[in-house]
């Protein structure tokens, strides 16, 4: 059924309807535009209107939070006086006017309930009082109706308890209910005018938003609700930490499906999960469908047995000499059906299945292989930047093949540099501190990629010391146009001289960047200005090349 076919009635504080549907108009057997207006109490017999009243009364009571959708069976009087009798689903108006509720019915001809009664199924969850996965489900479908017109998205924020069995098991039931109660009430009450809280399951938490909010909101967003969940709870004489796994998957309104919504955002929340919990995963806007993911998977793991994969290399160029400082190593894989497939697809697909170690292990081999070859044949190398992915750090064995490799090629610790991303080092970090530490005694470089786009606490960059800080493509793109990204380039590179890294600003796409870059005490550049990613053999070439602040054509 389209929005249009929907029966619903936007009806304002006072009782009236200010707005209502096309398919209203016809359910009503009114002339399009008939109702508004009307009393709404005026289109329903008179033991509707004494549930409706009632329901009123209750809605002025609570606040806007707590007014989850419910349902009643309701009579509505028709034009030719007939009587219809249906759903009625309630909820609050999104839209933030105080009072305004929006009313949908559906007919229920085929099975007429009698007037009034309350529905078996509930919306609301009563532990904690928060509309439940219909109620969200209601929430969501309205959302992005209304949000059509304003062309605006809904994002959906899905949170789960981190080892939440563990408190059921080890403090048992009545403990793990007052977990879920607290944590219910906290983002209840926090996230108070910043989205709708629900509790979609067990212990499974969702944040509704509407708008055309940014992604950077959003981004911001997620950590503070982290950081409320980890605030202690005092229970039965305990106090408990809770942690969470987090994943958010945005539509545009005319777009999206709350089913579709749905599972992007629990599948970038299992993303999180399987990336060490307690931290967070934003799904990317073109997902690839769960179907895809499989065939992806398999031909993944063919690619790497049958050596179909390759690593390409990007420049980074110092600002001051525009010499090449070290160039980063990058995954490519053509597949012969699905062409080209970029990394920001099937990294996620190998993290998710188990594939990661084994792909990861390859490029740091394949990196190495690359170092010594350059050494045999230009008797001398450069440094090469590796991404590692977090589910490699957390191998046990990550250390033990680092050094075995770089021993199988006899490759100098200095010309290797892991890149790593700001999300994956906020879990585990006395693991990740004691790792940080070794690498840098033995001289491997470790710089914190995209940096900027992960976690707000900066906390971690005490305990983990990086070599370099790589500043996201985001705010390098518009330091030339924006004041704010300007300024946040300027405190980056502040911070990172303060704890004796250097700074690479990565997406470089214009001389003009790459000068107010170098104005801002910049160390580092890489981006499509100087060269993009491109395979071994053309990179004696690039060298050659290579003038302080010079454009060069595309390679490969
Ligand atoms: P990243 O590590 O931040 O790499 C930089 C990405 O920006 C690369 O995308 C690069 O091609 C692209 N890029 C470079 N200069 C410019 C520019 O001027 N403009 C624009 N628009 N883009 C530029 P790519 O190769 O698609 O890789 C995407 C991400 O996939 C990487 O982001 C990295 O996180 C991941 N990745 C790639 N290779 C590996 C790998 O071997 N292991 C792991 N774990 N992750 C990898
Ligand atoms: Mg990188
Ligand atoms: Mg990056």
């Amino acid at each position: 059924m389209s929005f249009l076919d929907t029966c619903q009635l936007y009806v304002s504080a006072s009782g009236m309807i200010d707005d209502a549907s096309a398919g209203a108009a016809a359910f009503f057997g009114l002339a399009p535009g008939a109702l508004q207006g009307q009393l709404l109490l005026d289109r329903f017999d008179a033991s509707s209107r004494d549930h409706l009243r009632a329901l009123w009364r209750r809605w002025s009571e609570a606040s806007a939070e707590s007014g989850g959708p419910c349902e009643h069976a309701l009579t509505a009087l028709r034009a030719d006086g007939s009587r219809m009798p249906s759903l009625g689903i309630f909820r609050l108006a999104c839209d933030g006017e105080a009072g305004r509720f929006v009313l949908r019915l559906q007919p229920l001809a085929d099975q007429p309930a009698p007037s009034g009664t309350q529905l078996p199924e509930s919306f609301h969850d009563p532990l904690t009082g928060l509309p439940n996965r219909r109620g969200a489900r209601e929430l969501i479908e309205a959302s992005l109706q209304m949000g059509v017109q304003a062309a605006e998205s809904v994002t959906v924020v899905c949170i789960d308890l981190d080892n939440f069995r563990s408190i059921n098991e080890g403090y048992g039931h009545d403990v793990a209910e007052e977990v879920l109660r607290c944590v219910g009430a906290r983002l209840r009450q926090r996230a108070l005018g910043l989205g709708r809280v629900c509790r979609s399951a067990g212990d499974e938490f969702l944040v509704i938003r509407r708008g055309s909010s940014s992604e950077e909101e959003t981004r911001r967003l997620v950590p503070q609700l982290m950081r409320w969940i980890q605030e202690p709870i005092e229970v039965g004489g305990e106090t408990l930490i809770v942690t969470a796994s987090v994943g958010v998957a945005t539509h545009d309104c005319a777009a999206g499906s709350f089913d579709a919504l749905m599972q992007r955002a629990g599948y970038a929340m299992s993303r999180a999960k399987r990336l060490g919990r307690n931290t967070w995963y934003f799904a990317s806007r073109d997902p690839i469908p769960r179907l895809q993911h499989q065939a992806l998977k398999t031909r993944l793991y063919r690619a790497l047995e049958q050596g179909r994969l390759a690593l390409h290399y990007q420049p980074i160029v110092d600002l001051r000499t525009g010499e090449v400082r070290a160039f980063e190593a990058l995954m490519r894989w053509h597949d012969e059906q699905l062409g080209e497939v970029s990394p920001a697809q099937f990294i996620p697909v190998a993290e998710e299945s188990g594939l990661m170690g084994a792909l990861g292990a390859w490029s740091l081999e394949q990196a190495c292989r690359q170092s010594a070859s350059w050494l045999a044949t230009h008797g001398a190398t450069m440094p090469i930047a590796v991404n590692i992915s977090a589910v490699q750090l957390q191998r046990g064995e990550f250390e033990e093949e680092l050094l075995r490799i770089l021993q199988e090629f006899s490759v100098q610790p200095g010309m290797l540099e892991l890149e790593v991303t700001e999300s994956a080092l906020i879990h585990d970090s006395a693991h990740l501190a004691g790792l940080s530490l070794r690498l840098r005694e033995l001289g491997v470089g470790v710089a914190i990629d995209d940096f900027g786009t992960g976690y707000s606490n900066l906390l971690y960059l005490k305990h983990f010391h990086p070599s370099k800080l790589k500043i996201d493509r985001s705010f390098v793109r518009t330091i030339a146009s924006t004041d704010e990204d300007r300024a946040i380039v300027r405190a980056v590179i502040d911070l990172a001289h303060a704890i004796g890294a250097r700074v690479v600003a990565e997406g470089v796409e214009s001389g003009d960047v790459v000068r107010m870059l170098g104005e801002l005490g910049c160390d580092e550049a890489q981006g499509y200005h100087f060269a993009r990613p491109c395979a071994a053999q053309h990179l004696s070439a690039w060298l050659a090349r290579a003038r302080p602040g010079k454009a060069l054509a595309p390679m490969a």
